[in-house]
């Protein structure tokens, strides 16, 4: 709907003035038929604001510029939408083209307001440059995901409207590329939502800029066969009526102009001849509820033969975008094919507005359901995962995450990639590629530098910075979002590790096989079978990462290999004991059952995967296995100094006493050890036995300690605990 008349070119400050003060009385006067007075006085001052900021500025055409923002308000009246978006629509170039900021229209005009002016600027600063299909598709759920808001988007398509209406003052390659990014992207989206006039405005628009030798060619063409066609239509239109009145139906009966862009779409897509497609004739029949839609049906095929094959009930299951019709074929007179929609008032409203048929038919009876089914095809239709509330919550707050889980940005190419809501810079990395992830070390965020932990927003261009010999930060794993990159980053920390440790295994065995005066590559493979088996391990690799990473000692894996191959055991025997520290961690565990301490005298089982467990010499959980399995012992002994405690069982019997107890801690205490814990047992015959777990460092330690407690006069026997 135009609201104005733009007048060309400067003007005087009065022209302008009264010329507004027109366009403002007009626009009042079409706001009165549908919003309540407040909301019409703020639509005023956004009006006035707006023409005031855009004073002295002209769009290229010559016109004032604030034409367009009025004419963008005015397709908006056309589908009833709010005051907000009215005042949105009317300041939605103010911010960008004048010193105006987003603040201060929200402290004007409040802060939906604002916030749509906001959505629709973020939409404008987006280009679309690929001409993928899957890259369109990204392109227009990124549009939505940004708007957030389905009013964002009306505002934009509106703008979008008028701009191609405005299209012919631009130079010819500009005019091609915005009409084809309104085919490309804007015509599906009016087309998702349902708005099928400004669909179909739209392509035909487009059509005329993309290819307007073509346009002008079918337009010619169409323009000579209507003479014929209008006769025939008419005839047909005429029979039509007559039956719908046979049979008491009340219907309205009219006739469908195909648009150009539908010609040129079938022509290409059916390979079709002109006449071809001309040849069909289009018919619609309203109606006022679904069963009357049906007893249409029956009529018309009572009245032309159907077309078998070519009935399709869109009632029983709409479109994707909430369409309802039924459609059939009939061959009418002459054998001429002539369609037929058949549909009620209401799904004429969905059908003709879509989405914005909520504004725009709000006293209708039936509101209520067409609200629930225009949210909840929103919802499918967009593949949205449904947010929550109901359909009046949907009116009340206009609010919706069209795709709460996804974000949608672009490459430093202009290619989009979606990606999980919440993801970094990393993970944007990774989507790209496993090298460009492995490799980044920075990244460029809408041309800043920012850090790579950077949460990426819609919309947000991203470029990696890589450096050949970057590696991925085990630091990454606490911020990533996506699979990919969480699991190629571990993956490539296991690998470097793992090969890491491999090595430093190696280097540590052929070490230890030198001290037994052999080398690595002597051992035969046979042999290494013997130590893989017994060992629990598949592949000597995981020895030697074993090895690398503790969990087994390398003189062990060298003794056990000498043993297996052709050496004697008394050879292997002169190479003496595997010196151990107890600071080995996994490879070697010192036995619960008799918890040795350094200056032990200690032997060392091989556990299938377990490394090397140290018991003391004497210890009599091992006697047996010693004598039958002698082959899984080995000498061992203590290296010099560990810088270690470990801890050790002691029992002091102590005649009862008050304060007895903290005169044995204080002696403890005075040599030097913790106490890791104390249990005491019945009294008997006046004594009572405790037993304390101690740190210390070695047997010496030890031995110190029970000499000092010895001095304690209550204290009756001491000795060390096993079990
Ligand atoms: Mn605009």
């Amino acid at each position: 709907m135009q609201v104005s008349a733009p007048s060309r070119g400067p003007q005087t400050a009065e022209a302008y003035e009264s010329e507004r003060r027109l366009q403002l009385e007009k626009l009042r006067e079409l706001l009165g038929t549908y919003l309540k007075p407040e909301d019409i006085e703020r639509v005023a001052a956004a009006f006035l604001f707006s023409a005031e900021a855009h004073k002295g500025q002209f769009r290229i055409s010559g016109d004032p510029y604030f034409s367009h923002p009025l004419a963008v308000a005015g397709i908006l009246t056309g589908w009833h939408l709010d005051a907000q978006a009215l005042m949105a629509a009317l300041l939605h170039d103010v911010t960008e083209d004048t010193e105006i900021t987003n603040k201060e229209i929200g402290e004007k005009f409040g802060k939906v307001t604002a916030e749509l002016v906001d959505g629709v600027s973020k939409l404008d600063k987006i280009e679309f440059q690929s001409i993928e299909d899957a890259q369109a598709e990204n392109f227009r759920k990124m549009l939505l995901a940004m708007a957030r808001d389905v009013r964002v988007i009306l505002i934009k398509l509106a703008d979008r409207l008028h701009n191609m209406r405005t299209l012919d003052t631009l130079r010819p390659d500009k005019r091609r590329r915005i009409a084809r990014e309104t085919l490309e992207i804007y015509a599906p989206i009016a087309n998702r939502l349902g708005l099928n006039n400004l669909y179909r405005e739209m392509q035909e628009l487009a059509f005329r800029h993309v290819w307007p030798l073509r346009f002008n060619v079918l337009a010619k063409a169409v323009k000579a066969a209507r003479g014929n066609r209008r006769e025939v239509v008419g005839k047909i239109q005429q029979a039509i009526k007559e039956r719908m009145a046979e049979a008491k139906i009340e219907a309205e009966v009219m006739g469908r102009e195909k648009h150009l862009f539908g010609i040129y779409r079938k022509m290409r897509g059916k390979s079709l001849s002109f006449s071809q497609v001309l040849d069909i004739y289009g018919f619609r029949v309203i109606v006022k509820d679904v069963p009357t839609c049906y007893l249409v049906l029956g009529t018309l095929h009572g009245l032309y033969k159907p077309v078998p094959g070519k009935f399709k009930d869109y009632i029983a299951i709409p479109k994707g975008n909430g369409y309802q019709s039924l459609h059939t074929t009939l061959i009418g007179p002459y054998g001429t094919p002539v369609e037929v929609q058949i549909r009620t008032t209401e799904m004429h409203h969905v059908a003709e507005s879509g989405v914005a048929s909520h504004w725009l038919y709000k006293d209708d009876k039936s509101l209520s359901e067409l609200q629930q089914r225009t949210h909840k095809w929103l919802q499918s239709l967009l593949e949205l995962q449904s947010t929550s509330g109901d359909s009046a919550e949907f009116l009340e707050h206009l609010k919706i995450d069209l795709f709460p889980g996804e974000v949608y940005v672009f490459t430093p190419m202009g290619k989009i990639l979606p990606l999980p809501r919440g993801s970094t810079a990393v993970d944007f990395a990774y989507a790209v590629h496993t090298d460009i992830g492995n490799r980044c070390v920075a990244c460029r965020i809408n041309h800043e530098l920012m850090p790579l932990r950077t949460e990426l927003r819609n919309g947000d261009q991203v470029e990696v910075i890589t450096a050949s010999h970057a590696n991925p930060n085990p630091a990454w794993l606490s911020y990533v979002k996506t699979g990919k990159a969480r699991s190629q980053i571990r993956h490539f920390l296991k690998t470097v590790q793992q090969a890491e440790s491999a090595r430093l295994g190696e280097r540590l065995l052929a070490k230890a096989l030198a001290d037994l005066n052999a080398g690595l590559e002597t051992i035969k493979e046979a042999t290494w079978e013997k130590v893989l088996r017994e060992s629990g391990a598949k592949v000597k690799e995981e020895v030697l990462t074993d090895i690398g990473l503790g969990k087994r000692l390398a003189p062990v894996v060298a003794r056990r290999l000498m043993l297996h191959g052709e050496a004697q055991q008394a050879e292997v025997r002169a190479a003496g004991p595997v010196p151990i520290r107890g600071t080995e961690g996994m490879a070697v565990q010192l036995a619960r059952c008799c918890q040795p301490i350094p200056g032990d005298p200690v032997v060392g089982s091989i556990k299938k995967g377990q490394g090397l467990i140290v018991h003391v010499f004497d210890c009599p959980g091992i006697i047996k296995s010693r004598v039958q399995e002698a082959d899984k012992w080995l000498d061992v002994e203590w290296a010099p100094e560990s810088g270690r405690t470990f801890d050790t069982r002691i029992r002091v019997v102590a005649q009862n006493a008050p304060g007895v107890l903290a005169k044995v801690a204080g002696g403890i205490a005075e040599a030097g050890s913790n106490i890791l814990n104390v249990n005491m047992d019945e009294e008997r015959d006046a004594c009572t036995a405790i037993d304390f777990i101690l740190q210390v460092t070695d047997r010496v330690h030890l031995a110190r300690i029970m000499r000092i407690l010895r001095h304690i006069p209550e204290v009756v026997r001491i000795s060390r605990v096993r079990e």
